[in-house]
């Protein structure tokens, strides 16, 4: 077990990490958008990488289904506040990439700063509960949280919600639903996640991965 594999979600993690995986001296050798391959090789011997869920990357590594992966900063703080702490996850660098933030939007007609200010009960639909719950417990306002898996957007729409907590980028997708940003909770990118065990056996392999990693995003 020399080898080494790496987890990434498809889509703008697996292409931003292409980048830094170059200035390591790893090409990957098909891509994901046309390949139904879920293990993808490399030009290294022994190096693949694992297509997974986004949501599912910090799993992988942590119980050795990958030795390191590439996790957007929503998905860790989720996970970690869902296991009431920390995972047992070896976090050394942020890579400054998928960059966006996390905010609460509603519809441009409904008034949340009032709403907050009467001491109002607010909807809150989103994919991150745990996040959300902290977020609202920190600022003394009180919630009813309904969890969601996509489509955010269309919760303060069709009326299941007043407001969502979502990642926003450019705020294109906020503005083509009619929605308005009103409070801004984190900001977020991705990190490199490390395997525990992994860190020990496979220093020798690792240690260079992560400094050109760690080089690169210097750059
Ligand atoms: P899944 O497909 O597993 O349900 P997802 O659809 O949330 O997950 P993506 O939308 O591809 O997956 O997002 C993956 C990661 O990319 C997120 O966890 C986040 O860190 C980052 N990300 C998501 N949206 C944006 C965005 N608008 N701008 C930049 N980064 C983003
Ligand atoms: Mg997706």
């Amino acid at each position: 077990m020399s080898g080494l594999t790496l987890a990434l979600s498809k889509g703008r993690i697996f292409e931003e990490t292409l980048p830094l995986l170059r200035a390591a001296g790893i090409e990957v050798l098909e891509d994901p958008e046309t390949s139904r391959k879920l293990i993808l090789p490399t030009n290294r011997d022994g190096v693949r990488v694992v297509l997974v869920r986004a949501s599912d990357v910090p799993t992988y590594v942590q119980y050795g289904g990958a030795d390191l992966g590439v996790a957007g900063r929503d998905v860790l703080h989720e996970q970690a506040l869902a296991q009431g702490g920390s995972h047992g996850l070896y976090q050394p660098l942020d890579l400054k990439i998928a960059r966006c933030r996390m905010s609460v939007a509603t519809r441009a007609d409904f008034d949340y700063a009032a709403a907050v200010k009467q001491g109002s009960r607010i909807r809150v639909a989103t994919k991150y509960t745990e996040i959300a719950r902290q977020h609202f417990a920190d600022k003394g306002v009180h919630v009813d949280l309904i969890k969601l898996y996509g489509s955010m957007e269309l919760a303060p729409l069709t009326g299941l919600a007043d407001a969502i907590v979502d990642l926003v980028s450019t705020g294109g997708t906020l503005r083509a639903n009619k929605l308005v940003e009103v409070e801004q909770i984190m900001d977020i990118s991705s990190r490199l996640v490390v395997n525990q065990a992994a860190l020990k056996l496979k220093r020798d392999t690792l240690r260079p991965l992560i400094d050109a990693f760690a080089g690169a995003v210097a750059a």
